[in-house]
């Protein structure tokens, strides 16, 4: 736990969330300022800044991470329309939170290459 860390603070429940799934070492809730008509964030428990620290030992819970995504994404009737999972890592990409996440979004047409 990194008490200056936004999501870790989100996953102790020190800072409000909309929650919609916690399971496995895991928390999904809905991102404040949503891409998409559907837009959650499946965030770790434990603090791992991006990720670019991520290693075997996380293996089994970013497989989780994927199957949280698409469980929460079939629960909003996406997995006929298709969805995006994405991850930022670091200052190009856009992280703006440094706790690893990943956005699931849904619900409009995508373009791609994204910005
Ligand atoms: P990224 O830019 O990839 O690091 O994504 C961080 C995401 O966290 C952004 O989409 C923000 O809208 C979202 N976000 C920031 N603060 C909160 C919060 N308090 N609750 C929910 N989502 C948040
Ligand atoms: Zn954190």
């Amino acid at each position: 736990m990194d008490n200056d860390c936004l999501f870790c603070r989100i996953a102790n429940r020190q800072l409000k969330a909309d929650i919609v799934e916690e399971a496995d070492g895991l928390l999904a809730f809905k991102d404040i300022h949503p891409q998409a008509p559907t837009h959650m964030l499946i965030i770790p428990i434990e603090h791992i800044p991006s990720v670019a620290q991520l290693t075997e030992r996380h293996t089994l819970l970013i497989g989780n991470a994927i199957h949280m995504a698409n469980r929460i994404a079939k629960e909003h009737q996406l997995s006929q329309t298709g969805y995006r999972l994405v991850v930022n890592c670091g200052l190009q990409a856009g992280q703006s939170v440094d706790h690893f996440h990943v956005h699931l979004l849904g619900g409009r047409k995508m373009l791609w290459p994204p910005g």
